[in-house]
């Protein structure tokens, strides 16, 4: 079963790279497994997949200890700074940075490690109430002072665009989105890498890697529905 879905969303994230005229190799697929149980992601570990996003700390904390090693974790939920210290050590990228304060805790947690963190820049780009990120126009100015920075990588951005019934409603967030990445390789003021783009759910990562994402974050495509305990 689980198998089966991570080789179809690979198959669909093919097809759409094909009709846009890119190489599958350009999109990392990252396996959302929020809620879902440590068997579900062994299993997909033994099928050969290797990024895996968790929204919540303690719960990434939790799998990150009991699976092997070579998991890359992505921390792709809203990130309190006081809890940035329980993951530096080995998380593989932070997708949800979208303020200076929280940059600056991440710089220096990931330098008692000796590390550089791989980080992108939250983009609420379709302006939602509910959602966490930076708005379109502040974005640059804060990468411009992240980049400053000496123990975190600015590697692009991310975004969740809004939940649709058509994924096509979707497409001008995941434009903008590359526009900003795009535009800030342009500009960047040092060699360090600012490309990737962190869109598409799996409601709409076909759209987004049309678009020209670089990760696609999927969890109910994969893992099926999310049962939440209060
Ligand atoms: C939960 C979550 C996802 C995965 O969503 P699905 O619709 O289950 O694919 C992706 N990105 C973020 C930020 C999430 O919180």
């Amino acid at each position: 079963m689980l198998t089966d879905n991570l080789k179809l969303v690979k198959e669909k994230i093919a097809e759409s790279c094909k009709k846009a005229g890119r190489s599958p190799d350009e999109v990392t697929l990252v396996a959302v497994s929020k809620t879902k149980p440590i068997a579900d992601i062994q299993t997909l570990y033994e099928a050969g997949q290797r990024d895996f996003g968790e929204n919540y700390v303690q719960e990434l904390r939790e799998k990150a200890e009991a699976l092997p090693k070579d998991i890359r974790w992505h921390m792709i939920g809203h990130l309190q700074r006081n809890k940035v210290k329980y993951i530096a050590e080995y998380i593989a990228m932070i997708h949800s940075v979208d303020s200076l304060a929280l940059a600056e805790t991440i710089d220096r947690e990931a330098a008692k490690h000796q590390r550089i963190i791989p980080i992108l820049i939250e983009v609420n780009a379709a302006a939602e109430e509910s959602k966490y990120g930076v708005s379109p126009e502040e974005a640059p100015i804060l990468a411009e002072a992240v980049q400053k920075l000496a123990h975190v990588d600015l590697q692009g951005f991310m975004t969740s665009a809004p939940l649709v019934s058509d994924p096509e409603e979707n497409r001008i967030f995941f434009k903008k989105l590359k526009k900003l990445s795009v535009d800030s390789a342009l500009k960047r003021i040092d060699n360090r890498r600012v490309g990737v783009c962190s869109m598409g759910m799996s409601n709409d990562y076909q759209v987004a890697v049309e678009e020209g994402s670089t990760m696609v974050r999927v969890g109910t495509s994969i893992f099926g529905n999310r049962i939440y305990k209060n």
